[in-house]
């Protein structure tokens, strides 16, 4: 490990969860009574804290902010929760988030259908913060200002989300409009200051060390589910309907209390719902302003985030195929250019042949008796020969030149700017060197072996390659005849015959 790294960039940026399956199956003892010895306790914590809220008046309670009055409830569960989903997976903190609003909801008299219902709040909210951080994959440490730019409104929609329970409490207690404001803005308040304040608090505090262990146990988290666009695209449908209902919701609300005023003729209800009404209009507005901030710093990371890997991907596809093209183009056992690749660059030298009427030749070569050597030594040993030829070729080679393998144990060589005579000069040196120089073949045996070469130029008034290669063919073929390890220059008087078609063996 890097220790230079922050514990931030350990971890894979996009959370898996922790497998309870794995961690039974996989995990040490010691895992084991850690996570499930504290996540029970955490249940317990949320079940007793929950009960607390409600039986002590935690709820809505109301904050005299210099003549404006905020609500704010105090519901312990919610951090601790927070905590378990961004740690370890959403199931691990919604489960005890469900159970503890479950039991106070029935404690408080609700009926156990209602009840199981309301309890989905809060783990409805924790859902949009693990959604969050999967499509976006933000640091979870809290370490730095960006980190803390995407938690906190992020914390805001998940408030928003769980604050439905709030509506459906009031709903199912049938209450009047001016007991609905302070339960509802308690609860997204409450909720979210909380998030961002305790629950921020536990993971900037544990992530460094739970983050080694998170990077060290892989085996012990399920994978995160692939798809992130389209979860970063969930996450924006999520962000704009909170705010969609966060509006008609907290403005809804406040006329609700402004009309019951009216109804009621009282000067100083009326004066009172008009104050919450301006107040719950600027906090619209603000929370408008933020979440529009929000959305576009979220959208500028995730654009930059997708140009970034198209980009490695455009890359990526370009290096495959360049590679691709580079192997179609070359014998695999040689390396040398392959007869598709060699035609293609005697045609360019035909055509600078024709253009500047510079000279070039052509040199056509096969092994003398080839299948000998197959037959005595077996194909490996064949095969060395070949490359060990190959070798020969790119060694006496200049840049300009291009030696290639025609097929089977066939070799041909361009030679650029060379005319007739010189090329008889390099034929002649090069079937010197290949003859004087024995292969070592697997085993430990060495196999000497020639060549027959045929030499013939490129003629400006050649219809194609062809006719050079021809040409070179037929010298070739005369070498054989002659006896072989010889090399046989093109004469026009020998053009007639032509025994063998080029790069058949
Ligand atoms: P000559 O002197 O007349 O050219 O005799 P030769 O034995 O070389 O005859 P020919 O050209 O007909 O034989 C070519 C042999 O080369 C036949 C084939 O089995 C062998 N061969 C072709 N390609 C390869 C290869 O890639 N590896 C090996 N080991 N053998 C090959
Ligand atoms: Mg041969
Ligand atoms: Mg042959």
């Amino acid at each position: 490990m890097n220790p230079l790294q922050r514990p931030d960039e350990l971890v894979p940026e996009t959370p898996g969860s922790l497998s309870f399956r794995a961690l039974w199956h996989d995990g040490t003892p010691a895992e084991r009574t850690l996570v499930l010895g504290g996540w029970a306790l955490t249940v317990l914590a949320c079940i007793l804290l929950g009960l607390a809220t409600v039986r002590r008046g935690w709820s809505g309670i109301a904050l005299d902010l210099g003549g404006a009055t905020a609500f704010l409830t105090f519901y312990p569960p919610i951090p601790l929760c927070l905590w378990w989903t961004l740690s370890l997976g959403w199931r691990w903190g919604a489960l005890p988030a469900w159970l503890a609003t479950f039991v106070l909801a029935l404690d408080a008299g609700m009926a156990p259908a209602w009840a199981s219902v309301f309890a989905c709040a809060n783990p409805l909210g924790l859902a949009v913060l693990a959604l969050g951080y999967r499509a976006v994959g933000a640091a979870r440490g809290l370490r730095s200002l960006r980190a803390w730019l995407f938690f906190v409104p992020l914390c805001f929609v998940a408030a928003v989300f769980s604050s439905a329970g709030a509506l459906l409490w009031t709903f199912a207690r049938e209450l009047p409009a001016h007991r609905q404001l302070p339960i509802w803005q308690g609860w997204w308040l409450g909720a979210f200051l909380q998030s961002v304040v305790f629950g921020g608090l536990l993971m900037t505090l544990t992530w460094p060390k739970l983050s080694r262990w998170i990077a060290a146990r892989p085996a012990l988290f399920s994978p995160p589910p692939s798809g992130r666009r389209a979860m970063g695209l969930g996450l924006l449908f999520v962000i704009v309907l909170a705010v969609q209902g966060y509006g008609l919701v907290s403005l809804g609300l406040g006329s609700l209390q402004l009309r019951e005023a009216l109804h009621s003729g009282q000067w100083s209800r009326l004066e009172e719902a008009a104050r919450v009404m301006v107040s719950t209009a600027w906090v619209f507005f603000w929370v408008f302003a933020l979440i529009v901030l929000f959305v576009a710093q979220f959208g500028y990371q995730a654009l930059s985030r997708w140009l970034r890997s198209t980009e490695a991907l455009v890359n990526q596809l370009a290096r495959v195929n360049a590679e691709l093209e580079q192997r179609s183009r070359t014998d695999s056992l040689t390396g040398l250019a392959n007869r598709m690749a060699t035609e293609e660059g005697l045609r360019a030298m035909l055509r600078t042949v024709r253009r500047y009427r510079t000279p070039a030749a052509l040199l056509m070569l096969d092994i003398d008796h080839f299948k000998q050597v197959n037959d005595r030594h077996g194909h490996a040993a064949g095969d060395a020969v070949i490359r060990a030829l190959a070798d020969a070729l790119k060694a006496s080679s200049r840049d300009v030149d291009l030696p290639g393998r025609f097929g089977g144990e066939e070799f041909v060589v361009g030679l650029a700017h060379t005319e007739l005579d010189g090329a008889r000069r390099f034929a002649e040196r090069l079937r010197e060197r290949i003859a004087a120089a024995p292969v070592s073949i697997p085993g430990g045996a060495s196999v000497s072996y020639t060549v027959s070469i045929g030499v013939s130029v490129m003629r400006e008034d050649d219809a194609g390659i062809e006719d050079s290669l021809r040409r070179a063919d037929a010298a070739m073929y005369r070498a054989k005849q002659g006896g072989r390890d010889r090399v046989e220059i093109d004469a026009p008087a020998h053009d007639a015959a032509v025994p063998r078609t080029p790069g058949k063996t």
